[in-house]
């Protein structure tokens, strides 16, 4: 049996945390729970997101949904549908972006990451290019750079690009890999972006370089 509480957060550490629980907490439950186990006593925590999702977010949505329906031609309400379903699966939650929904930043923003898995899988062309959102950001450049498409145009195939700081001469068999952050970009972009130098590329489409771990660079050849 769970025995749920709500609380307001006092103080936080590192790995220590103060509440103040908004209701007294049932202890003749608990010893019931806990008679006979000498074990840790585990509590779930969850911070819950006081911000409700934004009008960028539906567009940012919608504009995913829109590229699919134009690439397949299965209406915009179905496919709704399925990524709720979806959604629902992975998180047991309900999602709506209708009006009165009171779901948050991170929720819409996992929502909008199922779409974009869907975007990855079946290579769905974008159509003009997206604005990707602060809490889509670290999602999409990653899995942009791991099936090597486009982070601008949407083009498979593409280079990885060591994006922050370039490999220069530095021999790309010793380097450390994991130091640097990447980006996956097409011919065009890539050679756009080393013509006109990572500052004024960032700043003209808002790419953002991504750190990878030792098993992806690996599988993904970049140490040649
Ligand atoms: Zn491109
Ligand atoms: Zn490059």
């Amino acid at each position: 049996m769970n025995e749920r509480y709500s609380a307001i957060v006092k103080s936080l550490d590192l790995q220590r945390l103060t509440v103040d629980i908004n209701e007294e907490i049932n202890i003749e439950r608990l010893q019931t729970m806990y008679f006979d186990f000498d074990g840790d006593r585990e509590i779930e925590l969850r911070f819950i997101d006081p911000r409700r999702f934004t009008a960028e977010q539906r567009r940012f949505a919608y504009a995913l949904l829109g590229d699919i329906y134009a690439y397949t031609g299965e209406p915009i309400e179905s496919l709704k549908e399925v990524f709720k379903l979806r959604y629902e699966a992975l998180t047991g939650l309900k999602i709506s972006l209708a009006n009165h929904s009171t779901n948050t930043v991170s929720e819409v923003g996992l929502y909008t990451d199922v779409i974009l898995d869907f975007i990855f899988e079946n290579h769905i062309p974008f159509k003009n290019g997206y604005e990707i959102l602060p809490v889509n950001q670290e999602y999409y450049f990653y899995k942009c750079v791991t099936t090597r498409t486009c982070c601008i145009c949407g083009k498979p195939n593409a280079d990885i690009d060591h994006f922050d700081k370039a490999l220069g001469r530095r021999n790309r068999k010793t380097v450390d890999h994991s130091e640097y952050t990447f980006a996956a970009l097409c011919r065009v972009h890539h050679q756009e972006k080393h013509n006109l130098g990572v500052t004024s590329f960032k700043n003209k489409y808002k790419v953002k370089g991504i750190k990878l771990n030792q098993e992806t660079i690996k599988k993904m050849g970049i140490g040649g």
